[in-house]
């Protein structure tokens, strides 16, 4: 795609009088990969924000919440739900809801919960992580099965196992619905309570195509996020039994989430999680785009069996940095973000189209070529 000529108007600087125009070389238009959750709510969103009927949730008031609550748990066929106000306090709050301190927990050694939530595990319930290193997320059930510890006097109790699906990680991968299904074996085998960080389970429900009731069906807790691919400004929901969703109630307002006339938030959420789910086949689409492009070129080192959802992580080789990288895009007007130092992510979501994914491969070029 060629560059585009803009009419810019210009503020007044010595030598030129105010009204003066000056024509710009270069697209303006920023391009941002950074995260599927830059997302801004569309003129809908915010037209079902504005009239959404409200009450106070912190006593179980509110119309809309109730709504979204009923139709999250009903779509995943789980007994209930309850509407929090991050991702992060999602995990945590079921972790906390289903754990006492000094258990066990098994993850993979990547996963946000343990990477993004500032020891959220031993901080809020006093768990002991036992990270588990995987190759794309899944921890198969026979390396939980060898992970739980005997039960004696010495040990600490191996009591739950945490997933998460996509993995964002490891690239976006989906896990493997089967290895999952054994993993759920194992939990019943030895009393152990299974958690689903499903923060991006939309991507892996409409990447595989198997309903989302089934993805969620083998977990004991599930977190949902509404404010990453689906599009909403804010929210996550956590799902369950009744029993234990009466419990993370509890913890949500331990943690300072309880909200009042939050049916104004929770309606962009339904909103998103009623017309935006369909859709994420276009951001698989472009991030394969994205994927590919970028494989043609010499900084990146593309592992193409990744690229699975929406997510695409690059390694940079050798002889290029990725602080320069980054800061060079940023100066053309696209934004991506590191991944520890030899990794770059580009997320693509509702706010990117396929010509924006075009536009930033031609930009990258023009950077490495
Ligand atoms: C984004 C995300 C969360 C939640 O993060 P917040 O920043 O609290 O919204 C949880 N798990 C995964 C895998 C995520 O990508």
């Amino acid at each position: 795609m060629g560059r585009l000529f803009f009419l810019t108007p210009v503020p007044p600087v010595a030598g030129l009088a105010r009204g003066n125009y000056l024509l710009i070389l270069g697209s303006m238009k920023t391009i941002d990969l950074r995260s599927d959750t830059v997302t801004r709510p569309s003129p809908e969103m915010r037209q079902v924000m504005m009239t959404a009927e409200v009450g106070d949730d912190v006593f179980g008031d509110d119309p809309t919440v109730i709504k979204l609550e009923e139709y999250v748990a009903a779509l995943f066929e789980k007994e209930a739900a309850l509407y929090v106000p991050s991702g992060t306090m999602a995990n945590q709050v079921c972790l906390r809801a289903n754990s006492q301190p000094g258990w066990e927990l098994l993850c993979d050694r990547e996963c946000h919960i343990v990477n993004y939530e500032v020891a959220g595990p031993v901080v809020h319930s006093g768990l002991l992580v036992n990270l588990i290193t995987t190759e794309y997320g899944m921890i198969s059930a026979e390396v939980v099965r060898h992970s739980i510890r005997p039960k004696n006097v010495h040990c600490p109790l191996t009591k739950m196992v945490a997933l998460e699906n996509t993995h964002n990680h490891h690239g976006g991968t989906i896990l493997p619905h089967d290895e999952i299904l054994r993993v759920r074996q194992v939990c019943d085998e030895f009393d152990l309570i299974f958690h689903l960080d499903g923060a991006r389970i939309w991507n892996a429900h409409v990447a595989t195509g198997i309903p989302l009731a089934e993805l969620a069906a083998p977990f004991d807790s599930v977190s949902v996020c509404l404010s990453k691919g689906l599009g909403a400004p804010i929210g996550s929901v956590v799902m369950g039994s009744a029993e234990f969703i009466s419990k993370c109630h509890r913890q949500r307002k331990l943690f300072g989430g309880g909200m009042r006339q939050v049916g104004i938030i929770a309606a962009a959420g339904l909103h998103a999680v009623s017309n935006n789910i369909a859709r994420l086949a276009e951001d698989h689409a472009n991030a394969r785009l994205l994927a590919e492009g970028l494989a043609q070129m010499a900084p990146f080192d593309v592992d193409m069996a990744r690229v699975q959802t929406n997510i695409v992580i690059v390694k940079i080789r050798p002889g290029w940095t990725v602080e320069n990288l980054l800061e060079k895009m940023k100066a053309s007007g696209l934004l991506a973000v590191p991944f520890w130092s030899e990794k770059i992510r580009f997320v693509t979501h509702l706010d990117v189209s396929r010509e924006d994914c075009q536009e930033a491969l031609s930009r990258i070029e023009s950077i490495v070529g």
